[in-house]
């Protein structure tokens, strides 16, 4: 019964992501068919076509980040050493940060313990995190990304901005869908996240102080702490 349980809840929530989605979708389609009408009656202007495009990015953003979501079954979890993950998202967003005026720092302890991870996933997750902070500084900034071990069986990640920064009264709403403040926004991005790190046993908390920047830390567990929990539930 409880795997049945688990099932028909799985299936509520997909069945919500999917009407969330829907509607999200339809908003840009009805622009895009819009416009595409005024195309055939040949009223064109130059920015119509900048419109449209931007508008199809966003559905494939849309479409994209619930691709993220919906593969989880497909996930194959190895042994990783996450400052290596993490280098490689630096290195793939170094263009977009560059144009934004925005310098990554990244820190990390000598003898990191290893992780278990999905490792598409949780690139996907500092992906998410470091858009997120570039965003957050439309006038540019430093963005700091500390890897260090924390206490016997984890390892920490933060990742540190100094952009807009986030209302208290809002910081309960993160990781609800389609919750955005951006004209460009999914508001997938972080509910993404949470679920990635929760599928990880680990934790994503974040700290935030309006004007002054957000701080973003994730507690990932060590491959050695991992084993020992599984030990442990199977004695129960
Ligand atoms: P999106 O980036 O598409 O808006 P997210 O789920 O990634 O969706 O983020 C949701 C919202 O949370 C953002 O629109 C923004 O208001 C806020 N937010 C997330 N990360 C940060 C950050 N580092 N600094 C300030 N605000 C943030
Ligand atoms: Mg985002």
């Amino acid at each position: 019964t409880e795997r049945l349980l688990q099932k028909s809840e799985k299936l509520a929530l997909l069945g919500q992501m999917a009407a969330g989605i829907a509607h999200e979708i339809r908003n840009p389609l009805t622009s895009i068919k819009g416009f595409i009408q005024l195309f055939k009656s040949n009223q064109l202007q130059d920015e119509y076509y900048d419109i449209v495009l931007s508008e199809l990015e966003r559905i494939n953003d849309i479409v994209g980040e619930f691709l993220v979501l919906a593969k989880p079954s497909a996930a194959v979890f190895v042994e990783q050493d996450v400052k290596v993950l993490i280098k490689d998202v630096v290195t793939l967003i170094n263009t977009q940060s560059i144009l934004n005026n925005v310098q990554i720092f990244f820190e990390y302890e000598s003898d990191l313990p290893m992780i278990s991870c999905e490792e598409n996933q949780l690139k996907q997750v500092f992906l998410n995190l470091l858009k997120n902070a570039i965003e957050a500084m439309p006038g540019g900034g430093n963005i700091e990304v500390k890897v260090m071990a924390k206490g016997e069986g984890n390892v920490s990640i933060q990742i540190v901005d100094q952009g807009v920064g986030i209302p208290k009264e809002r910081i309960h709403t993160l990781g609800e869908p389609f919750y955005t403040t951006k004209e460009k926004g999914t508001g997938l991005g972080l509910m993404t996240c949470f679920k990635i790190i929760e599928s990880h046993n680990g934790e994503l908390t974040i700290h935030s102080k309006e004007k002054e920047g957000t701080t973003v830390e994730i507690m990932l567990p060590t491959i050695t702490q991992k084993l020992l929990s599984k030990e442990l539930s199977f004695k129960h």
